[in-house]
């Protein structure tokens, strides 16, 4: 590995919370100065009261501090910031902000707006992963016509369910799920105009439906130089309404010679389009068989369970990616230990799901061996109710995945949040379940069992 000296010197975080928190903890690891940017009820988070300089950039809503493009522009040119790590979320994969950061003269520590662009658009992204061998789910490979008898030969060729969906769509909207040819007709203008109203685009694409799929993805980071190597991969099936709530590396029970396989055509697919940065390839997984979804520019919330069993710091390596530096590991530097496990802990109630904000009365995190806990709160902090409501996150690696889970039981048990509700017991719970213990269970599980 080599020892590249970055020559970021000073990162403008546009971002909050536990990730904020942890992309400053990486730049100070690396010597470089932070200057956190806020809006006004964030004036006491955590890396606020670190960073080395702190600016406030507009008022609670995030439309006039987070995703306030002038106002971030303007508070890198006061504080001469070298470089803008987005975090995840916000301005993390708006290739406009990413064009306006570098045009400024400040480095985006991302993939070039090109890339986000390529990505952010559904059908490109597909179109570019075929080219470079990554599986993809069977489907119309482009734009559906106005051709209705065409779009119908497709979906009864793939067999119903398909699944319409728009190409600018993001967050799990601009979807519909279509069980048979009479609704088809339908089915397309509803999502065209709502594809139309919500993004602007009114382009939408037909895929096959799977019914019970895992998701699995696998993380990449490239330094586009020629270089790019995979860092496994990660399930992360367990999810609410399309929020996952709890991930875990690696994936279980995926056969060693086509996980090698897709993962290498991600890594492939990051040299073809010389992508710079960590990035993620999402997949749906049904039957033994990896259908691509979409890509990830950015840095994910579930990061941390992939730097577990790889001991390979994803943040850092961004930071020195963004610094000018060459991949610091070859493929072969990267060895797999153990398995990791993330519980998402959000402020909110545990049953309702009600997003629950306040005062933390008292703050108590686990510990012990294995135990990793990203979180911005501390004794005092208020949780304002603007933001997304994840409050920190419970890591635990073990040698194995039996060995995991017994730490993340015990640190789920050992962790306190008291003054306002979070969603801890479900984590209990869930840790408990047998299908989760035997692991493998599809996207569906948890809703399923929440019904019951
Ligand atoms: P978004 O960008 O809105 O997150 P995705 O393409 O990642 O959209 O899909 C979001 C979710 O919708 C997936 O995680 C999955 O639950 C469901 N989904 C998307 N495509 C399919 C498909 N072809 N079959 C089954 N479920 C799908």
């Amino acid at each position: 590995m080599s020892s590249v000296i970055p020559p970021l010197e000073k990162v403008l975080i546009a971002n909050r919370g536990e990730i904020a928190l942890r992309v400053l903890r990486a730049c100070k690891e690396m010597g470089i100065k932070t200057i956190a940017v806020h809006s006004v009820p964030d004036r006491d988070l955590m890396h606020v009261k670190m960073a080395d300089e702190a600016v406030c950039i507009g008022s609670a809503h995030s439309s006039e501090s987070y995703l306030n493009v002038p106002a971030i522009i303007s508070a890198a040119e006061v504080t001469n910031a070298t470089a803008i790590h987005p975090g995840y979320g916000f301005l993390a994969e708006n290739a406009d902000f990413a064009e306006q950061t570098e045009n400024s003269g400040f480095k985006f520590i991302g993939p070039t707006a090109k890339t986000i662009r390529l990505m952010g658009d559904k059908v490109s992204a597909i179109n570019a992963m075929k080219k470079a061998g990554v599986p993809t789910v069977p489907g119309s490979d482009g734009p559906l016509s106005d051709n209705l008898d065409l779009t119908l030969d497709i979906a009864k060729k793939i067999g119903f369910p398909v699944i319409i969906k728009a190409s600018a769509g993001g967050g799990g909207r601009g979807m519909r799920v279509v069980h048979n040819e009479a609704a088809l007709k339908n089915a397309i203008s509803m999502t065209k105009k709502e594809a139309h109203a919500a993004f602007g685009s009114d382009v939408v694409y037909l895929e096959k439906f799977l019914q019970k799929p895992r998701h699995i993805e696998i993380q990449v980071i490239a330094d586009g130089m020629g270089n790019a190597i995979h860092l496994g991969d990660r399930d992360c099936s367990l999810q609410r309404r399309h929020q996952k709530i709890l991930e875990e590396a690696p994936a279980l029970g995926i056969d060693s010679k086509l996980r090698e396989e897709v993962s290498s055509a991600c890594v492939n697919a990051c040299l073809k389009m010389n992508y710079r940065g960590a990035g993620t390839f999402e997949f749906l997984y049904e039957d033994g068989g990896f259908y691509f979804i979409e890509m990830n520019t950015r840095i994910q919330v579930e990061h941390p369970v992939t730097e577990e069993i790889t001991g390979f710091d994803i943040v850092k390596e961004q930071l020195k990616i963004a610094g000018g530096a060459v991949l610091s590991a070859k493929q072969k530097d990267i060895k797999f230990t153990g398995h990791a496990f993330e519980c998402r802990i959000n402020a909110e109630d545990s049953r309702t799901f009600l997003p629950s904000p306040g005062k933390i009365e008292s703050f108590h995190p686990p510990g012990g061996p294995g135990i990793r806990v990203d979180s911005h709160l501390y004794d005092g902090y208020t949780v304002p109710p603007f933001y997304d409501s994840l409050v920190a996150k419970i890591i635990a690696h073990g040698e194995s995945r039996e060995n995991a889970l017994g730490r993340l039981t015990q640190a789920l048990d050992e962790l306190i949040i008291e003054g306002i509700r979070t969603n801890t017991s479900l984590h209990r719970e869930l840790v408990k379940d047998q299908a989760f213990r035997e692991g493998g269970v599809s996207i569906h599980y948890l809703e399923s069992k929440l019904e019951d």
